[in-house]
């Protein structure tokens, strides 16, 4: 097979590429390795989530089923006292603030949905794994080997290839990319659950929405999400330091079932009567970078490059983001520009890098001081963080903004954007920073793969 784009990883970040794509008139290929529907986790939206979605013309899908629809998100700090609310917004032609809503979803629906949009509109779609990257003699990505499901290996080849294989890293754990870090929240570990009994707000808008999304803080690395995903079926979160679950010493239902009421007095209070409809799922040591993510005939998209931390739903935002931005830089190299740079595709590595590190600023300041933050959110970077929230953190976007910069200066934080060794170097796991020293380029580098096996969940 041949194709001028190959996809792999047919995930939200895949399908928005294929569908922009198909926008321009290309016709890419998707390589799935699984079946859907599939469970993922990942189910709260941002307001920029939402606008890329209506771009790609899936609002109506969107409707038909009947997905929660999200004014904000609301955060209760210790002890379930205080909350404050960070609505849901757009921007207007004149930069004005404007409130928005957007959607939490149910992750097996609505990636099946994508992939099936994708496929309509004319992408094909090649059910497989993508087990090897092929290289021409000057180490540019020409294309995959892959397995079918009936075990026969077959080489795809691409001019560009797009990973979007989330945490699974396909090129970074090819080493065609440079190094993989851990992150700043590596030590974390998440339990999640589909619940029904929980007991949401009853209002229409604003605040106390029913469908909104809540978190809930207990102290600095232990909190818990609460997200609808239809009208039944709340997806509630734990997420702790893996040192508390490796002391307690019990299976992950057993902690989740105990530690979740403690963890704050209002979600104690929403899950009284609740009941599981699966199983409690575990995801550990979520948090990375892949460096030099992008490079000669290849992009890599979302989590297939960085992941930080769940805390404020970054994630489905980030990645269609970026697939979205990704595609003039896709078209002009298959035009034949920048064929012979060394990374035809630095702008955009720096564009979505800068990003990101704006997003990895914001969070690392509300764990390190959400008193704050939360006083930020309030009054003096109100509309500043209201665009964080939603997603709009490009340098396109008036970011970083002042209360980025402020982060920054708080943190005692530089950020240099001079050389791609510079900028993609990340600041480091503070649950064990020797870590980042030790990672360096020509260290033997651990993949999440081998980071999670060697975990003991
Ligand atoms: C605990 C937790 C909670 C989260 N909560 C939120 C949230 O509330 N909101 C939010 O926006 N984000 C959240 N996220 C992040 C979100 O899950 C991801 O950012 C998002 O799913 C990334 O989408 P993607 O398309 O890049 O990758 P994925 O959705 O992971 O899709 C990747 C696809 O690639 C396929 N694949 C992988 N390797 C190969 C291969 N070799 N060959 C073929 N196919 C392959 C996989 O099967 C998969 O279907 C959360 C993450 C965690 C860890």
């Amino acid at each position: 097979m041949k194709t001028d784009v190959l996809i792999i990883g047919g995930g939200p970040g895949g399908s928005a590429a294929a569908m922009f794509l198909l926008k321009e008139g290309l016709k890419p290929i998707i390589l799935e390795q699984e079946e859907f529907p599939r469970f993922h986790i990942g189910e709260s939206m941002t307001g920029e989530a939402a606008a890329v979605l209506r771009r790609l013309g899936v609002e109506e899908q969107m409707h038909a089923r009947k997905y929660p629809v999200k004014h904000g998100v609301r955060v209760f700090g210790e002890g379930g006292k205080n909350s404050w609310f960070i609505p849901v917004s757009a921007r207007n032609a004149q930069w004005e603030l404007e409130p928005g809503v957007t959607w939490s979803v149910r992750r097996s629906d609505f990636d099946g949905m994508m992939l099936d949009q994708a496929e309509k509109r004319g992408a094909t779609i090649v059910r497989g794994t993508a087990t090897i990257a092929l290289l021409g003699e000057d180490g540019r990505v020409r294309g995959v080997t892959m397995r079918h499901p009936d075990g026969r290996t077959e080489e795809i080849e691409s001019t560009v290839l797009l990973d979007c294989s989330g945490m699974a890293t396909f090129l970074g754990n090819q080493k065609v990319t440079g190094p993989k870090y851990v992150g700043s929240y590596d030590k974390q570990i998440a339990f999640f659950a589909h619940v029904t009994g929980a007991v949401r707000d009853s209002g229409t808008s604003g605040e106390h929405a029913r469908d909104n999304t809540i978190i809930f803080y207990q102290k600095k690395y232990h909190w818990a999400w609460f997200i609808p995903v239809d009208d039944k079926v709340t997806s509630i979160g734990l997420v702790v330091p893996r040192a508390k679950f490796v002391e307690a010493k019990q299976t992950p239902e057993e902690f989740f079932l105990e530690y979740l009421p403690q963890i704050n007095p209002d979600l104690a209070r929403r899950v009284t009567g609740y009941k599981l409809v699966d199983n409690v799922r575990v995801i550990p040591n979520y948090s990375y970078q892949v460096r030099r993510f992008c490079g000669k005939g290849f992009i890599c998209i979302g989590d297939a490059h960085r992941f930080i931390d769940p805390i404020f739903s970054f994630g489905l935002s980030a990645t269609m983001r970026e697939a979205e931005f990704a595609i003039p830089h896709i078209l002009s190299y298959l035009k034949g520009e920048r064929r012979e740079d060394e990374n035809p595709f630095a702008e955009h590595m720096l564009f979505c890098e800068q990003g990101i590190d704006n997003l990895e600023d914001m969070v690392d300041l509300f764990w390190e001081q959400p008193f704050a933050f939360a006083t930020f959110v309030h009054r003096r970077y109100r509309g500043e963080l209201i665009d964080a929230f939603a997603g709009r953190v490009y340098a396109t976007e008036h970011q970083p903004s002042q209360a980025i910069l402020t982060f920054r200066k708080m943190l005692k934080r530089e950020r240099q954007y001079e050389h791609e060794d510079d900028y993609s170097i990340p600041i480091g796991s503070r649950y064990h920073p020797e870590r980042a020293a030790l990672w360096a380029p020509d260290s033997s580098v651990e993949t999440t793969e081998e980071w999670l096996a060697e975990s003991r969940v």
